[in-house]
């Protein structure tokens, strides 16, 4: 049995910035891992530009929050976009932000901002245990498997930051949720968030398997997004998609607008223009100027074509895509569901434990992708980090 002043259970970027706002605060912190190294999905964010943070005005940012803002809004209030960057500047991150607003380090990938954090804890003293797999707790001790059996610690308070329930194979399997449940925990069940769609590609399609498809509007129930996405073998991928997959997931129906600047009118002009001896396809393409893998989701969704060059208008301002649903919950960016809000108090403390606050995606929100979750899993971080330390 081991005494610790301040155990973070999980070291993706909310339980670093827990340990952080301990450590600040002069106590002693063991950060534990399960996996062999730290920050794993952190440093996949990464992979394709690590997408820190968004600059919005604070109202439009807390808003991609949806029903969780009431709850987040404090700790974005004291942690938000510009916070996030100066942070990262802090940690010798040179940034960029781009057209859309969404901010990046220069160096694109997560690795060198990673190092620089970890280094900087272990200059406060923060000490780091991986291959420490978390299993539960027996009375006042927290238990871990870890390659040399069982060990146990008995900590004065304790950060979970254990991560959603997506890219297993990077250490947030989720699989906390049925030790916090026999805790009396109340959990919200975990739903993918950010993920792509199943469609069941007529044998045509193959040739398009990679295509992006830019320029078009999609919507779905409330949701709207202008983002681009590609085509895959498995169905539909890609921001654009991610940004409306809620409203998928609770069961409205996916439209594309193939000519999202043209009135319907201008589309139905065009359509009614003489095609002479060109196929229908051919005359689509080139009086709508679509390229091949935009006509490619005319022809899959909207066959057979009406008659008249209204009704056809009509499919290429809302095209319904017949999606089957979701892709897994593992391959999703983030996840939906976790610890509920009435399970915690103002402190991301549980009710159920009062010694014990949780961080991060493991609570029970969601956003789009853009930064939105970086930042939030940073921002409860360092509440509950500092709700923590105030405890001590
Ligand atoms: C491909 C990809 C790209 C992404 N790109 C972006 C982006 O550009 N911008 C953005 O904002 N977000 C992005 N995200 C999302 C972002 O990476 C996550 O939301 C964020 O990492 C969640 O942080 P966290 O600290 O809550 O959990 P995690 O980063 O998942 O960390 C949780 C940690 O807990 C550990 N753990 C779990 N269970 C146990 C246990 N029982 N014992 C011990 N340790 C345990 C895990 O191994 C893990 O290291 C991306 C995600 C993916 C998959």
């Amino acid at each position: 049995m081991e005494d610790v002043q301040a155990l973070v259970i999980g070291a993706g970027p909310a339980g670093l910035m827990a340990a952080e706002m301990l450590a600040d605060a002069g106590a002693r912190v063991l950060v534990c891992e399960g996996k062999p190294s730290v920050g794993r999905k952190f440093l996949m964010a990464g992979k394709s530009g690590l997408n820190l943070t968004k600059q919005d005005s604070p109202e439009v940012f807390r808003a991609a929050y949806g029903e969780a803002e009431p709850k987040l809004a404090p700790m974005l209030a004291e942690f938000g976009p510009r916070d996030v960057c100066e942070w990262a500047e802090t940690l010798g991150q040179e940034l960029f932000t781009g057209s859309s607003g969404r901010v990046f380090p220069v160096a694109m990938k997560a690795s060198p901002l990673l190092r620089a954090w970890i280094a900087r804890l272990s200059g406060k003293g923060v000490q780091f245990r991986t291959r420490w797999r978390w299993q539960g707790w027996q009375g006042h001790a927290t238990v871990f498997g870890t390659p040399d059996g069982e060990r146990k610690c008995e900590a004065g308070v304790t950060v979970l930051a254990l991560g959603g329930a997506s890219w297993a194979r990077l250490g947030s399997d989720g699989q906390w949720a049925q030790i916090l449940a026999r805790e009396g925990v109340p959990l919200r069940p975990f739903q993918p968030a950010n993920a792509g769609l199943c469609v069941n590609w007529s044998p045509v399609m193959a040739r398009h398997f990679g295509a992006p498809i830019k320029g078009v509007a999609l919507s779905a129930g409330t949701l709207n997004s202008r983002g681009e996405f590609v085509i895959s073998e498995r169905g539909l991928e890609g921001g654009g998609i991610y940004a409306v997959c809620r409203a998928i997931r609770e069961g409205a129906p996916l439209r594309v607008d193939l000519r999202p600047d043209w009135p319907i009118a201008k589309v139905a002009e065009r359509v009614a223009r003489p095609r002479g001896r060109q196929s229908i396809g051919n005359h689509l393409r080139k009086a709508l100027r679509l390229d091949p893998p935009q006509m490619a989701l005319l022809m899959e969704f909207a066959q057979p074509l009406p008659n008249t060059p209204e009704e056809i208008a009509a499919s290429v301002k809302a095209l319904t895509v017949r999606c089957a649903g979701l892709r897994p919950l593992d391959e999703a960016i983030s996840t939906a569901g976790g610890v509920a809000w009435d399970g915690v108090d103002a402190g991301l403390t549980l009710h159920a434990r009062p010694d014990v606050h949780v961080a991060g995606e493991m609570l029970d929100w969601e956003a789009p992708t853009g930064g939105y979750l970086l930042t939030a899993c940073m921002a409860t971080g360092r509440w509950a980090g500092r709700a923590a330390a105030g405890r001590l």
